[in-house]
């Protein structure tokens, strides 16, 4: 089976572990977090970066310094991986669910306008939503598959409403939007998974985002136990969400190919793209004109309405292609079925036609030629 996305570790990663091992740095403290988090920072133009023990972690320390509370709302696109709504209720909120839309499958900012306008009131400083009574606290965009979402936008509608945006940029190291790096695009945080099947990982992590460096050591505060001082001086609930200096490590070395890793993912993009420009019924993964896609996962999209994502998928596994359908939307999600949504039918429709291929950096040119004549054979 030609796996979807597995580890590139052909670097310094095995070199720097050792170094971990003999110098006995292998927990919470150590010169490969502090190096990982300013060569992080930098690759992506933010103040600085806290390294954290997953992404769903980084969220959820995100969303908390952000003033996410219990029985708020956070609006959150329904076309994501359940992380970003579970990040959400371990604040005690909810997410309120939107819509994406067509270019790059990230949150619609229309929909975003709309659902403000039309559904929320003033209630002093604060937006209430009307139908359930409840303040609507954060704007939470996710960077679809590695693309930026229309930050001008969603920016401007934040702070038209005065609500903090955090982004739920997972798979988005790499990525620019007009231009400009991911911490430099609108989010007051952005949040990254160093998860296994990552562009980079780290074997499980993740990074917080930030230019405010109030807003940083919030952050930093938090994800270590709150501690004032060595002396067990806590001076409020934090969390354990130290990334170790193990997981740092493989990050380290990882960085060091970042540009590499990138570049690997983007040509996949665009060879399966090209070899399947001639199919009716095949279309591309969305391009928008306004980012420079980190192109985490590549695929396409079935529009024959005959056969959804999820049997051409099974038909791809049977011929040793490890295909995947894009996330089921949060709203048909059983833990967030009573959540407060808008319409989702492009979410809907992504879910039911999006089919996602083998893209390991490391994946070979014969390997790509399988997937792209297997998928020939099933879509025909
Ligand atoms: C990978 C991913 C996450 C979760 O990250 P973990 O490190 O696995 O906790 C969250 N949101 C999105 C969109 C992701 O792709």
């Amino acid at each position: 089976m030609i796996p979807l996305a597995i580890p590139n570790l052909s670097g310094n990663e095995a070199r720097y572990l050792t170094e971990c091992i003999e110098s006995t740095f292998i927990s919470s403290v150590g010169p490969f977090v502090d190096q990982f988090e300013t060569t992080l920072a930098n690759e992506c133009g933010a103040t600085g970066a806290v390294a954290t023990s997953s992404g769903t972690a980084a969220l959820h320390a995100a969303l908390w310094a952000s003033g996410v509370r219990r029985d708020q709302l956070v609006i959150l696109p329904s076309m994501t991986f359940i992380a970003s709504a579970n990040a959400i209720a371990y604040c005690g909120a909810k997410p309120w669910l939107i819509d994406i839309e067509p270019e790059a499958w990230t949150m619609d900012p229309e929909a975003l306008e709309r659902a403000l306008e039309t559904k929320t009131e003033a209630s002093g400083q604060h937006r209430i939503h009307i139908a359930t009574r409840r303040r609507v606290a954060a704007i939470m965009p996710v960077y679809t598959l590695g693309t930026p979402a229309n930050m001008d936008r969603i920016a401007e509608i934040a702070a038209h409403y005065h609500l903090p945006v955090v982004a739920d940029a997972a798979a988005a190291l790499g990525a620019s939007y007009r231009s400009k790096p991911i911490a430099q695009i609108g989010a007051n945080f952005s949040a990254l998974s160093f998860n296994g099947n990552k562009t980079l990982t780290t074997g499980g992590g993740g990074a917080i985002l930030a230019r405010d460096a109030n807003l940083l050591s919030r952050v930093r505060h938090l994800t270590t136990t709150a501690r004032i001082s060595r002396n067990y001086d806590h001076d409020e609930i934090g969390f354990n969400y130290r990334m170790t200096n193990l997981e740092a490590a493989v990050g380290c070395a990882q960085l060091e190919r970042l540009d590499t890793l990138v570049a690997a993912k983007r040509r996949i993009r665009q060879t399966y793209d090209e070899a399947f420009r001639d199919l009716s019924h095949v279309a591309a993964f969305p391009s928008p004109d306004w980012a420079e896609s980190a192109c985490w996962f590549s695929g396409f999209i079935f529009e024959n309405g005959k056969r959804s994502a999820i049997e051409i998928c099974n038909e791809l596994v049977n011929q040793g292609v490890d295909a995947r359908p894009m996330w089921k939307p949060i709203h048909l999600q059983t833990p967030y079925a009573a959540c407060p949504f808008e319409e989702a039918t492009l979410s809907e429709r992504v879910w039911s036609q999006a089919v996602t291929l083998p893209c390991s950096t490391s994946i070979s040119d014969a390997e790509l030629d399988q997937v792209i004549s297997a998928t020939r054979n099933v879509v025909s």
